[in-house]
């Protein structure tokens, strides 16, 4: 796929941005890799839809193809789509004794995993943890979890025959209220597809145990079919996250993208073997390599990005040192500021200036004043930005309603601007600007 990949890469234009025939040339492409993946075609097509009105005219980093930037752009997309919020390996144990209800098809991993989640609240976070298989269903499955607790030396439901599920939940629960437990894992059965009888079960189930958590396990492996079942799941039971197994298989993990994207839900956990310990938090940049195929596109355009940045750095020093410092300078520093955390974050990094920031911040000079700077700038013509001297009333007024400013606001830019370029000239003179900028790049 690479290859390929290259190949069309190499036949896309070099051009400042990126135009919409680049864009879908490389989107092409990144298709395909998203369906090889079994990422599902209704999410695939949605992703490629909303990246393409992201990538169309941004700018291209010098010495990468528009190809690669946008295979840069779609990473950082997966990466967003697949980050949920807070901690994605905190379970919500507060108030013991908290049930997690694991719920999936059979043979998804949804014993191993219990096994493994006890584990780690075990030896993570002390917890003292009760198993209970409701599986009524295979033989001998209730014997496996008790067998996995026994290993991870935590404690097993006694085993009951002849009760239903139900019955096995109301059990477990007065079980871990009894014996003081912080955590009580239900291990549902599954079957090998969705059907009705199943639903019914985990529903009864649900609203006996009333759980804190329930987390849908989900075979990596699976494509398509992952989507289905985390809706099915999500809309007859109700799901608070997926734990992803099979991941140490050579699956792409397609089915991550496809069930977050569908479901809403976090991805939390990744099954990566049969042991109890091979259970990770889920990391999104991990599984959007995987997903994508193009780590080492990735990581060229990111290496790319910083080249290129200190390329800019070089050329505005040399500026400087010249005494050259017109808007576009004053422009790229702003934004410079914003990207490096705004003014908080800017002299933050400096040793001592903490308290200089809280009377900046007091004294008006925040980020929305840096953003409010850069639309002044930006509504300027490019001969304004160049010479910002030939600046007259009628000039001002149109650039100060352009961006949503008043004038006075505009001179104290211009001001500002021509203290700022005094101050170029008379340090371009000693030489040291060059070491200056470069300090603050
Ligand atoms: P259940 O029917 O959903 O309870 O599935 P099980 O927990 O019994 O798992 C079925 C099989 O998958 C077992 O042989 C497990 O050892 C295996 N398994 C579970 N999770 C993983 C995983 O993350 N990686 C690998 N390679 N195997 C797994
Ligand atoms: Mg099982």
């Amino acid at each position: 796929l690479s290859e390929r990949l290259g190949g069309v890469f190499d036949r896309l234009t070099k051009q400042g941005a990126l135009t919409e025939a680049d864009v879908d040339t490389a989107l092409r492409e990144v298709r395909v890799a998203l369906l090889e993946a079994d990422v599902s075609l209704p999410v695939a097509r949605d992703f490629i839809k909303a990246v393409k009105g992201k990538a169309t005219g941004q700018a291209v980093t010098k010495s990468v193809t528009p190809g690669q930037q946008v295979v840069k752009i779609v990473h950082d997309e997966l990466v967003r789509t697949l980050t949920g919020e807070g901690e994605p390996d905190a379970l919500k144990i507060d108030n013991p004794p908290a049930t997690i209800l694991m719920v999936g098809l059979q043979g998804s991993g949804k014993t191993t995993t219990t096994a493994k989640l006890a584990k780690r609240l075990k030896e993570k976070n002390g917890k003292k943890v009760l198993l209970a298989s409701l599986d009524t269903q295979r033989p001998a499955a209730m014997e496996q979890l008790a067998i996995l607790a026994g290993q991870i030396g935590v404690d097993s439901l006694p085993i009951v025959k002849g009760e239903s599920a139900v019955q096995i939940a109301k059990r477990a629960k007065m079980q871990a209220n009894l014996g003081g437990y912080d955590v009580v894992f239900l291990d549902t059965a599954g079957r090998l597809h969705i059907d009705d009888v199943l639903m019914d079960e985990v529903q009864a189930v649900r609203d006996i145990a009333q759980p804190r958590e329930t987390m849908l396990v989900v075979d990596g492996l699976t494509g398509q079919d992952a989507v289905n079942v985390a809706t099915e799941f999500n809309a007859k039971v109700g799901i608070s996250g997926v734990v992803l197994t099979r991941m140490d298989g050579d699956g792409r993990g397609g089915a991550a993208l496809s069930m977050r994207a569908v479901t809403g839900k976090p991805i939390r956990f990744v099954g990566l073997g049969e042991k109890m310990d091979a259970l990770d938090a889920f990391e999104p940049e991990r599984i959007a390599g995987r997903i994508l195929g193009m780590g080492d596109i990735v990581a060229l355009v990111e290496k790319a990005r910083e080249t290129f940045e200190a390329e800019q750095a070089e050329r505005m020093a040399k500026r400087f040192a010249k005494g050259l410092f017109n808007m576009n300078d004053l422009k790229a520093q702003l934004d410079q500021m914003l990207k490096m955390g705004g003014m908080q974050g800017v002299m933050g990094m400096l040793p001592g200036m903490g308290k200089m920031a809280k009377a900046a911040e007091q004294a008006g000079f925040d980020d929305k004043m840096l953003r409010r700077q850069i639309a002044i700038i930006n509504s300027m013509t490019k001969k304004e930005r160049a010479n910002p001297d030939m600046l007259q009333a009628s000039r001002k007024k149109r650039i100060a309603a352009g961006a949503g400013v008043e004038v006075a606001e505009l001179n104290r830019l211009l001001k500002q601007h021509k203290q700022m370029a005094d101050m170029m000239k008379k340090l371009g003179k000693g030489g040291m600007m060059k070491q200056a900028v470069k300090a603050m790049m």
